[in-house]
């Protein structure tokens, strides 16, 4: 009864369509919190998880009880270690190095756990394959796909020529 009722929402109160897995259930990390909760029936105005008080969560003192992540959360995640990957990538790379980054991207598109969001990544590295001849070639690289995924979310794109100060340098 309660899969009809998720099945049934198709979209989510922030306007979005709402993914399900295979199995008929919202997917957790290709939908925002608010929408998953929304679609499994949860309170859809419930602040998500990683922003609660600490003290209200940990059981026995130990682990808070800190739930999975959404599509959004786990995309700052993600981007974080792809760019911080980026930032210590070396100016000039081995062959080896070179190999190794090129297939990590390629494996990463083919596991990235949110499935729709991972089809895309794959596409635009069909479409544009990694540049990793130096750190700069790669952060640009990196930069260019991350703006593909902020334009197709309506987002503003960002200065590709500040990708060192947002992820190596700092900005003063
Ligand atoms: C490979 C991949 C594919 C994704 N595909 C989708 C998708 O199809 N649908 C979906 O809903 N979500 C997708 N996401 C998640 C989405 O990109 C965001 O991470 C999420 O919406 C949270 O956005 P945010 O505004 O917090 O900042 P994020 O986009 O996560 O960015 C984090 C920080 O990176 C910096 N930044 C922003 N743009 C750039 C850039 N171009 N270069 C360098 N630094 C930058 C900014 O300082 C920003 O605060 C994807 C994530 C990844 C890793």
């Amino acid at each position: 009864m309660d899969d009809n009722k998720s099945e049934s929402k198709v979209v989510g109160p922030s306007g979005r369509k709402i993914v399900y897995d295979k199995d008929g259930k919202p997917c957790r990390v290709c939908n925002t919190m608010l929408d998953f909760q929304f679609a499994t029936g949860g309170t859809a105005g419930k602040v998500a998880s990683s922003s609660k008080s600490p003290a209200s969560e940990i059981p026995n003192g130990s682990y808070a009880r800190i739930d999975p992540p959404d599509v959004e959360q786990l995309g700052r995640s993600s981007w974080t270690l792809l760019h911080s990957i980026a930032a210590r990538y070396p100016e000039a790379p081995s062959t080896t190095q070179k190999q190794e980054i090129k297939q990590f991207m390629t494996i990463f598109s083919h596991i990235y756990p949110c499935n729709w969001c991972a089809k895309d990544f794959e596409e635009f590295i069909r479409n544009n394959a990694p540049r990793v001849d130096s750190r700069e070639e790669l952060g640009r690289w990196l930069c260019e796909a991350h703006n593909d995924v902020n334009k197709k979310l309506g987002k503003e794109e960002f200065n590709c020529n500040l990708w060192t100060k947002r992820w190596v340098d700092g900005w003063d």
